[in-house]
């Protein structure tokens, strides 16, 4: 199959590496046999409703997140309809954050967002730094192990009865006193974990990568056939001793 995705701000909205899961989504779909065709979606190009089976939008800045704001705010409709029509959606940190309602800043600006997620985040006066480790929340795949590193000032707060990617085990997560982080609304998962994400959580790249297949298909979700995973593994493994070695204090910025 192919899989097309569209990868929002590439330029502006990519820190910690964020780009790293689109080179987890192209590796772990060729090594199925599928295509993913990956085209840029940034200031001024059109985002065709229906042309993407996955969105993917990473972390940044405010000074970035302040440059895009305004063209994401305006591309809201046609993001909440690929949601509600199945496509996938992976949003991390600073895109994550622009996906809900918006985002005040540091200095008092307020950053209007796409609506995708029901929150608003607002930022605080200290950094949540560290690696962080999630049990999933996710129905398809409850108790299963998460982890990531964090970065932001913001404070992201969820409408009530918002489903959410984990609960915190160790690390702050949405806001520091939750005990949970990230957002699920159908097949879109928002979340503050870098690292990137997607290379040492290998089971949470199929999951979003079987939920794009479904929107390419017209079929059910159908679990991917697994791969070998030694350092993905690995990795996860260093990753949630990191966090469980923290505990989670804020930093001063
Ligand atoms: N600028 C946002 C914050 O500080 C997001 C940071 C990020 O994407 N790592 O909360």
């Amino acid at each position: 199959m192919i899989i097309r995705v569209g990868h929002l701000y590439p330029e502006y909205l990519n820190i910690y590496a964020d780009r790293g899961n689109i080179a987890v989504f192209l590796h772990r779909a060729a090594s199925r046999g599928h295509e993913l065709r990956v085209e840029p979606i940034t200031l001024g190009t059109r985002l065709e409703p229906g042309a993407h089976d996955l969105l993917y939008v990473g972390g940044g800045q405010d000074r970035e997140q302040t440059m895009i704001a305004p063209d994401l705010a305006a591309r809201a409709g046609a993001l909440r309809e690929a949601v509600e029509a199945g496509a996938a959606l992976l949003a991390v940190c600073g895109g994550y954050q622009l996906l809900g309602r918006g985002y005040r800043g540091r200095d008092g600006s307020w950053l209007e967002g796409a609506g995708v997620f029901p929150l608003e985040t607002l930022a605080g006066e200290t950094r949540m730094i560290g690696d962080v480790l999630l049990e999933s929340t996710l129905e398809e795949a409850p108790g299963r192990s998460i982890a990531g590193f964090e970065n932001h000032a913001g404070r992201t707060v969820l409408d009530p009865g918002c489903e959410t990617l984990g609960r915190v085990v160790a690390g702050f997560g949405n806001d520091g006193g939750s005990g949970y982080e990230g957002c699920r609304v159908g097949r879109a998962l928002g979340t503050y974990l870098h690292g990137p994400l997607l290379p040492r959580n290998p089971w949470l790249a199929d999951l979003v990568l079987s939920w794009a297949l479904a929107h390419a298909t017209g079929a059910g979700p159908q679990p991917l056939t697994p791969l070998s995973d030694e350092l993905e593994q690995e990795a996860h493994a260093v990753s949630s001793a990191r966090a469980r070695e923290r505990g989670g204090r804020p930093v001063r910025s």
